[in-house]
């Protein structure tokens, strides 16, 4: 059976704004197996990022568990996250702005390995910088250069060498590969494929596109203004998507067959605000399904016969039936 390396239940984050409190997860509960690449999808600004953030503590969550191999670290000090992180790594979407333009490749990459004193001597460091860049495809000569001297793709090779050298057990990837060209993009996912197989890691792969999801996630998560609607294996959101949300995203993927034709749902109306969001289905005012229950009864993540998991009442009805 499958072994869990991390457990998210009933995760919060809010802000506090000065129109009231921003609800930017609500209640959020899933678990992501060792070895395995749990994409998390949704609109921007749905609370995808801030979930990857909560679980990395870089966010303080409001309440709920991160459950990390068995043991809730939200409650750790700053001496055991240090720890923590040591094994959790997280990498970020625009490589430019995330790594230090006054440092050099090596000297990015070799910043989390002083910072843990993982070697005793700069040799020892410099070695693990060498070999981590070769991992990850950085040709050796570019262990000088400055961020700004590298094409969009190596960038994010640094990224991925910083957070690959202290050998994590698992990595959030905050939309990866969208601020780069599509062929880069291709390489990068390729580069994360091959070293989930060589190194055993775990994913949680955050991102806008689920066509971009598909390549690389065994089970896919759909988020919607801070609360997962969807989760099951890829397969089932492909092929039947049950929640009205995950059918409009799948609807609006370009087909690369120009005699194909696809029935594209436009979702009308706005996302509600985030700040006291309704207390009822917070698809409501765009889903072409919607029912009187859906006004003020929020539709609980509830388990299939397909064994997806769905949060819509239209599907509730079908469970109680
Ligand atoms: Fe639509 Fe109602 Fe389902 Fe929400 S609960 S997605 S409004 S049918």
């Amino acid at each position: 059976m499958a072994e869990k390396l991390i457990e998210v239940n009933n995760l919060k984050k809010y802000f506090k704004t000065k129109k009231g409190m921003l609800h930017a997860i609500d209640d959020v509960s899933f678990y992501i197996n060792k070895g395995e690449t749990l994409g998390l999808v949704g609109e921007s600004g749905c609370g995808k990022s801030t979930t990857g953030r909560a679980i990395m503590r870089l966010h303080e969550p409001t309440s709920g568990q991160v459950i990390y191999q068995g043991e809730d670290i939200v409650p750790y000090g700053s001496r055991d996250m240090k720890n923590m992180r040591k094994k959790m790594q997280i990498v970020f979407q625009d490589p430019y702005s995330s790594l230090n333009p006054r440092l050099s490749a090596a000297e990015i990459i070799a910043e989390p390995l002083y910072v843990n004193r993982v070697y005793k001597t700069s040799a020892e460091t410099q070695a693990r910088v060498r070999e981590v860049m070769e991992v990850v495809g950085l040709e050796e000569r570019l262990i000088n250069a400055f961020p700004h001297e590298l094409d969009g793709g190596r960038r994010q090779r640094i990224g991925i060498a910083r957070a690959l050298a202290l050998q994590p057990e698992f990595i959030v990837l905050d939309e990866p590969v969208s601020a780069l060209d599509v062929c880069i993009q291709a390489q990068i996912l390729n580069l994360m494929n091959s070293l989930q197989k060589q190194f055993g890691l775990t994913y949680l792969f955050i991102s806008h596109n689920l066509s971009v999801v598909k390549h690389v996630s065994d089970r896919i998560a759909v988020m919607y203004l801070g609360k997962i609607v969807e989760m099951a294996d890829y397969q089932s959101i492909f092929r039947n998507p049950l929640h009205p949300y995950t059918q409009a995203l799948l609807s609006a993927i370009p087909v690369a067959k120009l005699d194909s034709v696809k029935n594209r749902i436009i979702l009308e109306g706005d996302v509600p605000s985030p700040i006291n969001p309704p207390d009822g289905c917070r698809f409501y005012g765009r889903c072409r399904y919607r029912m009187d229950v859906c006004k003020n009864q929020n539709p609980e993540l509830i388990k299939t016969d397909s064994g997806s998991y769905v949060a819509c009442h239209l599907h509730t009805a079908k469970a109680e039936a």
